[in-house]
């Protein structure tokens, strides 16, 4: 979708948000997949009411881009506009054990910064890409570590209510890889409580599940991580990987070698056939062991 009226191009550049015509969503997502719109970035805050108000009024359809690690986006022109926040600087400011941080601040330095000053408890999710706002949408976890356990406040825009908003850590639920978020809410900030650890015993934390995630995932190639969820009690990829489906392919699109649940972007797959892969895949696995498989990976494909 392409904004060309010259009224609502003038109006983005007073909220101060920047305007990419044509922006190849691709080239921002881990799967390597996604096709072409207009991407709105956004430096202040504050002027994210006034943006939607904006969008709305003019019949403008969004979608909100984190770091693009979780997502599977259709292929062609797209029929939204993508909004992604800017992150300011600083994107990481401490108060004892709290840890203030931007939506827009990439996870894994969030985890390192905080490490060098004798914050852990976050060690699980370094390796896990993308921002810290995407983190808390899904409650990103590994290695029996989830973000939400830390989370003491969070600063969103409310889209039902059209305004910005701070909710305190009891009055939001993190579950497994689900949060009580509304879809449309937008997350800005946080504010994570950590405990005090020493910095080399962190260190070695890390050190631990880096090797743990070197020695079972494909690093190397284009993934958007784990395409399912594991079903209550059971592993989604030992399920596929017991059903022998490794290496099954569509077009480009192809279930790792390496860990059954991580499905690839061999070259130049499309959304299409990474979306027949992953039908394909959970229809055996639903033939096989009676259960279907819900998507980790968030789908844009309307
Ligand atoms: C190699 C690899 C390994 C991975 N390992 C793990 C793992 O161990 N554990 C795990 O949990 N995940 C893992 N992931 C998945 C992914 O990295 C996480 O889900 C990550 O938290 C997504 O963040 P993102 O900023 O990239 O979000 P995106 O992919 O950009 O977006 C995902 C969803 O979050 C929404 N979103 C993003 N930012 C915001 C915001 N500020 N406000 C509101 N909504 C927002 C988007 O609209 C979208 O619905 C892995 C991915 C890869 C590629």
């Amino acid at each position: 979708m392409r904004i060309s009226d010259p009224r609502i191009v003038a109006r983005l550049r007073e909220l101060e948000v920047e305007l990419r015509p044509g922006a190849t969503l691709a080239g921002l997502t881990s799967l390597g997949i996604g096709g072409t719109t207009d991407l709105l970035r956004i430096r202040k805050y504050e002027s994210i009411p006034e943006l939607l108000n904006l969008l709305d009024a003019n019949h403008i359809p969004h979608k909100f881009l984190g770091g693009g690690s979780n997502l599977l986006i259709r292929d062609g022109e797209l029929p939204w506009v993508v909004l992604q926040l800017v992150c300011p600087e600083p994107d990481i400011v401490l108060e004892g054990n709290f840890a203030h941080v931007d939506a827009a601040a990439d996870l894994g330095r969030t985890v390192t910064f905080c490490a060098k000053h004798d914050l852990g408890g976050m060690e699980g999710l370094i390796g896990v890409p993308g921002t810290v706002g995407g983190a808390l949408r899904m409650n990103a976890g590994a290695y029996g570590m989830q973000i939400g356990s830390y989370v003491r406040e969070v600063k969103l825009y409310r889209a039902a209510d059209r305004k910005i908003e701070i909710l305190r850590g009891h009055q939001i639920s993190f579950e497994y890889r689900h949060t009580s978020f509304a879809p449309d809410d937008m997350m800005l900030a946080v504010t994570l409580e950590l405990p005090s650890k020493p910095f080399k015993e962190i260190l070695e934390g890390i050190r631990i599940c880096n090797e743990k995630r070197r020695a079972s995932q494909p690093l190397g190639q284009k993934s958007a991580g784990c395409i399912f969820k594991n079903p209550p009690g059971a592993s989604a990829g030992r399920m596929i990987d017991e059903l022998g489906l490794k290496g099954l392919s569509v077009g480009d699109a192809r279930v790792s070698d390496r860990h059954a649940n991580f499905f690839v972007n061999a070259g130049r797959a499309s959304a299409k056939e990474m979306l027949a892969l992953i039908s394909d895949v959970r229809d055996r696995v639903r033939k096989a062991y009676g259960v279907t498989l819900e998507n980790e990976v968030v789908v844009w494909n309307a």
